[in-house]
């Protein structure tokens, strides 16, 4: 838990959100400003920064955090039409949140190359 860092804080439940999976390692909410008609952050409990912060202790967990996206996309309904998923790390990926969370976007068709 990192004082000062908004996902620790919704983590902790002293920030809400709506919340789409939970267990003893990670969370999934839907995005404040969803960019598809699906958009739910996956992340993980213990605080990372980024997945450029994270070391080979971490493997376990990171799977964990794209199993949870697979398995929320069926959930949701969308994994037969697909989605993109996202990791944006540091200032040229243009993570804005210091806390490690993968987008699942979905619900329409994502262009490439992304923006
Ligand atoms: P990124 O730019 O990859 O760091 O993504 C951060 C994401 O967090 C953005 O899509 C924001 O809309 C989302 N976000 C920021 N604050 C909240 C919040 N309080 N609850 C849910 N999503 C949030
Ligand atoms: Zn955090």
């Amino acid at each position: 838990m990192e004082a000062h860092c908004l996902f620790c804080k919704i983590v902790a439940k002293t920030i809400p959100a709506k919340l789409a999976y939970e267990d003893e390692r990670v969370l999934a909410f839907h995005d404040i400003n969803p960019q598809s008609p699906v958009h739910v952050l996956v992340i993980p409990k213990a605080h990372m920064t980024s997945l450029a912060h994270s070391t080979p202790d971490d493997e376990a967990l990171l799977g964990h955090c794209l199993r949870t996206v697979a398995t929320l996309a069926e959930s949701l309904g969308v994994a037969h039409a697909g989605y993109r998923t996202v990791i944006n790390t540091g200032i040229d990926g243009g993570q804005t949140v210091h806390h490690l969370h993968v987008h699942l976007l979905a619900g329409r068709a994502h262009g490439w190359p992304p923006g």
